[in-house]
Formats: C-alpha cells, structure tokens, sequence
C-alpha cells in the first residue's frame, strides 16, 4: 500500500485539517477538508490541459517567476496558480 501525505486543500489550503473521505465513482481517493468542509480529489489536476499548465508554473517557478508573473503570462487566476503551487509543495513531500 502506497502512503502518501494528506494533501492541501484545493478551496483554503489548509493542510492540518484534510483527511481521506471514501472514494469517487472513478475509484480515485477523494479527501474532505474539515476547515471549509469541502471535498476534493488530487488526482483531477492531471486531466485535460491542466496537466500542461501544472508543469508550466512548475517551469516558471523555476525559473524564478512570481505568482503574478505567472497568472499575467498564462491568463490564469491568481488563485489557480496558487492552488498548483500548493500540489507542488504537496508533491515534493513524497
Ligand atoms: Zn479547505
């Protein structure tokens, strides 16, 4: 069994409170916040186009880009930029 660290959450970013919360339809692990009480699955971000964007801030970042810098140059919310920045850092805890 692989044991991966709780990630943030999607909607406030709080890591203290996320635990897992059963699974979705697709089998994929979903995870409720107790925070906000929202939940979410980690694995969503890697669907679509939104695997590309994901590997872009990841680029920008790198390269010594701000946030800012990043949602004027993809025309994304600052928010969703934010949002991968915290799977990032969720990411590297592995
Ligand atoms: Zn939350």
């Amino acid at each position: 069994m692989e044991i991966k660290p709780n990630p943030c959450c999607h909607y406030c970013e709080d890591k203290n409170h996320v635990c897992k919360h059963g699974k979705s339809r697709s089998g994929m692990v979903r995870y409720l916040c107790k925070a906000c009480n929202r939940s979410f699955q980690t694995t969503y971000i890697y669907q679509g186009n939104e695997a590309d964007i994901h590997r872009l801030i990841q680029k920008l970042l790198a390269e010594g880009k701000s946030n800012v810098d990043i949602a004027g140059q993809l025309g994304i919310k600052l928010n969703v930029i934010s949002r991968h920045i915290c799977m990032l850092a969720n990411e590297s805890e592995r």
